[in-house]
């Protein structure tokens, strides 16, 4: 008996080895037909028994190659057409564009042991690829996905690789990027003043120079880092220095899970996202002592780590570099560089050499970072290795743009059932980054087709990303609040659409009463919300120069709390700040001159971590707040500090007041700040509780949606989670989305979709 069916695979399908995987699949299972890419994904027909059949699709859904996402398979049974073979039919170029982009992927096992063999003619070659590993979305200039429309375009196939190409049995079958030492890309290394260092194996000769303590430019797969060796605090000290980066902590890579063992503790979960194919940096407990110098980094509890991903970084760490640091290479909060101009330009005070490749980048993406707490993993920059993989949507989309916040920005596009969250952008202010972010939205609009009917955008109207969605030719705009957008991301993350309670905790956002919000309790029902609950307000004295400088943030909640008498408390604060300075900010508040006001719990974490004087001035974003938790002694008392809300109108006030004088009295007291640091952490848990329960008999909901900056959080996110759950209430925290503003577009998207939908 001979069976035949039809099969339309939608996903992730194409330009990832899907097609020499059905081809040798079939074979396999002695079945013919034939498989096709389409504009929506793959069509495949199949005849031959129909045990083999079941098997050959039970293969497809539960075994398909590592990069491809299968999102539908739809089947018919057909009579039988008598094929003799199995056969890889001709595209045909259909009219619109569904078929999915994959991300750019590690170096495969199968790439590597070629690397490595001496007898292979790709022995030692840095750009190793196959169907199922390498550059895709970083290469891309326009699709449909095929070579004259990547950065390979400039490089001609040689014969052998010619012959792989057009072999479907081969594993480079249709791989764009195939090249070889013969026909493809190379590698250069020079010094800083652009003079070519020819001296044998520039790859060797790199590693010398790294091991003796010199920072190297190293162009990668998505941009340049700078690396340097971890052990050597000089050159760590020094890359800090030139970089301008005082305390920001710097990520290394290692050559194998067992170096980083020897520096990071390792769990099971941590250990499938580092081997993953999008190989994130992630952000694991430093062991101490280790060889890694101190100053990688300082003050802190976690390590940034990650494994080599491109067979360049391979062959970089494989003599007996302990690691290297890897860290973005960019001036400051620019975008990182990716042309070898530019990096000789903006780089040339930073490294002393420079590992080129004439390989282009199109368009640069960023490390990603994920983090693993309460036993999830969490992504915090969602990159590199991710996008553009789309989040799927519970419900089809009509075209949308959001063009997210000002930090961490990040843009997305929506499509039916797909949502399109870009690349990490950065922080827009500075011109460069708004250009990269213009530039985003043209390269993502064009290759995935998208002509969006409406544009969202935050409430700020001073953001880049506002005045851009204002410029916008487009009849349909929406501004949305930027925690009713924290809250709707993590909605659309889990198809949520019945109203929640949202715990919104960042550091700034945009209110609707043009006041800075940011530790809001909101009832979300998609493009409607109400403010439950806030803190509230204190003034922030100079405006930005308060998250810049904790101390005067603190001054102004002692202020709040002690009035005129605040100088006079025994603080250690008070005498490292010149006096005529805590004159001036005093001043400040009384009059309320600069002094924007704010409810947000960013800011009342910096003003306790700057009065138990662990932090007080800040030089990166949270790092007050970041400095407190990593100073927390979990074995202290957790008995909650005094809290307490007010009801006006139909809002609750929460007061810092009583929290800010039992944290100064415990301090004056002589309690260590580790102590105090976790009892004001079991405060806000106690507090968050006690005050969802009052809003779950008040508006009869126990669903609760987490999100924003502040519930990077570990202490904070898993406690309340837990409690929270203890009491019946369902909750929800960001995972597959960042909690911070790298998530807040798709939030946007949402509720851009519900204001669609309401009309
Ligand atoms: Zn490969
Ligand atoms: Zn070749
Ligand atoms: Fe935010």
């Amino acid at each position: 008996m001979i069976s035949r069916t039809k099969a339309t695979i939608r996903g992730i399908v194409q330009g990832i080895g899907f097609r020499p995987y059905i081809y040798n699949l079939a074979r396999e299972k002695n079945l013919c037909g034939y498989i096709l890419n389409t504009s929506q994904g793959v069509e495949i027909e199949v005849e031959g028994a129909a045990a083999q059949i079941d098997s050959f699709f039970n293969a497809v859904e539960n075994n398909p190659p590592p990069l491809a996402h299968i999102a539908s398979i739809e089947k018919t049974t057909l009579p039988p057409a008598r094929y003799r073979e199995f056969n890889i039919k001709e595209s045909v170029v259909q009219s619109g564009r569904n078929t999915l982009i994959a991300p750019d992927v590690c170096v495969c096992d199968a790439c590597l042991r070629e690397m490595w063999d001496p007898s292979n003619r790709r022995y030692r070659y840095p750009f190793i690829n196959c169907t199922n590993c390498g550059p895709r979305y970083t290469i891309i200039e326009d699709v449909p996905y095929d070579r004259p429309f990547t950065s390979m375009k400039s490089f001609q196939m040689c014969e052998q690789c010619l012959q792989e190409y057009h072999d479907p049995a081969n594993r480079r079958f249709h791989a764009q990027p195939n090249a070889c030492p013969v026909c493809g890309p190379q590698v250069m290394l020079f010094d800083a003043r652009r003079n070519l260092i020819s001296s044998g194996d520039p790859i060797l000769h790199a590693i010398e120079l790294l091991k003796k303590g010199y920072i190297l430019a190293v162009k990668g797969l998505g941009g340049f880092h700078l690396a340097v060796n971890p052990e050597n605090t000089h050159a760590v000290l020094q890359l800090r220095e030139r970089k301008n980066r005082e305390e920001k902590p710097l990520a290394i890579m290692a050559a194998s899970l067992g170096r980083i063992k020897t520096f990071a503790h390792v769990t099971p979960l941590a250990e499938a996202l580092l081997t993953s194919p999008q190989r994130p940096i992630a952000l694991l407990p430093a062991k101490t002592p280790s060889g890694i110098s101190p100053a990688v980094a300082p003050k802190n509890k976690f390590i940034g780590v990650m494994l080599p991903y491109t067979p360049l970084h391979a062959l970089l760490l494989e003599n007996d570099l302990p690691g290297l640091i890897m860290t973005s290479g960019n001036l400051s909060e620019e975008p990182i560089v990716i042309e070898n101009e530019q990096a000789f330009e903006r780089l040339g005070s930073i490294a002393d050499y420079f590992l080129l490749h004439n390989r282009d980048i199109y368009l640069r993406s960023d490390d990603s970072v994920v983090r693993i707490t309460d036993r999830k993993k969490r992504i915090v920059r969602r990159s590199r290795g991710y996008v553009p993989q789309p989040i799927f949507l519970h419900k089809p989309y009509p075209p949308i743009l959001a063009c997210g916040a000002e930090l961490k920005n990040t843009i997305c596009l929506t499509k039916g059932r797909h949502a399109f969250l870009s690349q990490h952008v950065g922080d827009l202010k500075n011109l460069e980054s708004f250009n990269f972010m213009k530039l985003t939205v043209s390269h993502l609009k064009r290759i995935l087709d998208i002509t969006p009917e409406i544009i969202a955008y935050d409430l700020h109207p001073n953001y880049l990303s506002t005045q851009f969605a204002l410029e916008q030719p487009c009849n349909q705009k929406i501004g949305v609040q930027h925690h009713h957008a924290h809250i709707a991301s993590c909605m659309a993350e889990y198809g949520i659409e019945d109203p929640v309670i949202g715990l919104a905790f960042d550091g700034t956002g945009y209110g609707t009463d043009g006041k800075i919000w940011g530790g809001e309790i909101l009832l979300v029902d998609g493009v409607r919300f109400e403010r439950l609950a806030h803190f509230s307000y204190t003034p922030m004295p100079g405006g930005d120069a308060a998250i810049r400088e904790p101390w005067r943030m603190a001054m102004s909640c002692l202020f709040c709390v002690f009035g005129e008498s605040c100088l006079d408390l025994k603080l250690p604060l008070l005498q490292q700040i010149e006096t005529n300075r805590l004159g001036i900010i005093l001043e400040m508040i009384r009059k309320g001159i600069n002094c924007p006001e704010t409810s947000s719990l960013g800011r009342l974490f910096d003003a306790v971590s700057a009065i138990l004087g662990i932090c007080t001035r800040s030089s990166y974003e949270g790092q007050a707040a970041i400095m407190l938790e990593m100073a927390l002694n979990e074995a202290a008392d957790d008995t909650p500090y005094q809290y307490s809300w007010e009801k006006k109108e139909d809002t609750y006030l929460i007061s810092p007041s009583p929290i800010i004088s039992a944290v100064v009295n415990d301090y004056l007291a002589g309690e260590a700040p580790a102590k105090i640091s976790y009892r004001f952490h079991q405060t806000l848990i106690h507090l968050f509780r006690d005050l969802c329960a009052q809003l779950r008999q008040d508006t009869g909901l126990d669903r609760i949606v987490l999100s924003g900056g502040v519930f990077q959080n570990e202490t904070l996110l898993t406690g309340l989670q837990q409690t929270l759950e203890k009491d019946g209430f369902s909750v929800f925290s960001q995972e597959a989305v960042p909690t911070n503003d790298g998530g807040i577009a798709l939030g946007q998207a949402m509720v851009a979709n519900a204001a669609l939908s309401a009309n």
